[in-house]
């Protein structure tokens, strides 16, 4: 009874029109791990990082409840590196630098004691890497989600491909989608998304909240509006650990668990964005998340009588 995270772990540096990081802590997996420990223990992280990446991170995500078995420390190379810019709506951002470094050979190795485990998120990573961990898994996993991005989409389409056809649900942002699918309209979009596998699709659309599509019906859940956003780098991650961490603590795939999830996610995310990196991630208590489900609920709940 265990969710598998499968990701990057990373040095980031980030400018945002209110500030500059330098190399902070980053990484997919390492947002998915912090976001998803508040709702569902052991976590099984898949992972691989260099000589320079301190062994802290890895001790505080272990007294989470996250077992680093399957994260390979290289001690010849170098940690993944990723530097963004973001515009001014914060919504937009610049990919300026990406070092793949110990990413570019990583072969994954799945722990014996990661065997049988319900539940797969496949977070941001080389996609040969998330299909070689599907493969290497005995039993095929109660639900498997695929999170990526624009850069894979150009320089790894056709494994892309395979692995999106391996998934049961796959989230993107909206101009990925766009990208992915050829099609303007969202709709259109998803429509042909799962055509290519998943059967459930979640469209990030960042302060503007996500969509969640399964056959014909739509959901959407809204992000709360925050009145200082510091630093959107991870949201996405940290939405996906929500979303994922929902999913494994009630053992529930349905369609109607899946609307909870993306709540849940669109919370967890309005936290990371608040301060740099994953600061905010370390601080918040169950107490927070509750008070923030409770805003969620209040944002968008009316009575309305029909005209
Ligand atoms: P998000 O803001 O949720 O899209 O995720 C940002 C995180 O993704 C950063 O912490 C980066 O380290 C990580 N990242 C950026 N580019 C890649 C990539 N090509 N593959 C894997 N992880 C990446």
């Amino acid at each position: 009874m265990s969710l598998i995270v499968v990701g990057s772990m990373a040095f980031d540096a980030i400018e945002t029109p209110f500030g500059k990081s330098d190399r902070i802590i980053g990484g997919a997996a390492t947002y998915i791990a912090w976001s998803a420990s508040n709702f569902t223990k052991p976590i099984k992280q898949i992972s691989v990082v260099g000589y320079d990446f301190p062994k802290e991170e890895l001790k505080e995500l272990e007294a989470r409840g996250v077992h680093m078995d399957g994260v390979q420390i290289k001690m010849d190379e170098k940690s993944f590196f990723w530097s963004g810019k973001y515009h001014m709506d914060m919504n937009t951002r610049d990919t300026i630098d990406t070092q793949l470094n110990v990413l570019a050979n990583f072969q994954p190795v799945v722990p014996e004691s990661y065997q049988d485990c319900e539940f797969l998120m496949l977070g941001n990573l080389v996609p040969a890497v998330q299909l070689d961990v599907i493969r290497q898994l005995k039993k095929r996993p109660k639900l498997i989600v695929m999170d990526t991005m624009n850069f894979w989409m150009e320089v790894a389409l056709d494994d892309l491909k395979k692995v999106l056809a391996e998934v049961d649900v796959l989230m993107v942002n909206d101009s990925e989608a766009r990208e992915l699918s050829n099609e303007y309209s969202l709709v259109k979009a998803a429509r042909k998304i799962m055509e290519m596998g998943p059967k459930y699709l979640i469209i990030k659309k960042g302060e503007h909240g996500a969509l969640l599509f399964h056959e014909e019906n739509v959901f959407f859940a809204p992000a709360l509006p925050l009145e200082d956003v510091f630093d959107p780098t991870g949201a996405g991650d940290t939405f996906a650990g929500g979303f994922i961490g929902h999913i494994a603590r009630t053992k529930d795939i349905s369609f109607e668990n899946m609307k909870t999830g993306i709540i849940i996610g669109s919370a967890m995310a309005s936290f990371c964005v608040e301060k740099f990196g994953t600061e905010r991630l370390k601080e918040i208590t169950r107490q927070d998340i509750d008070d923030r489900l409770q805003r969620f609920q209040e944002l968008v709940s009316f009575e309305i009588e029909l005209v």
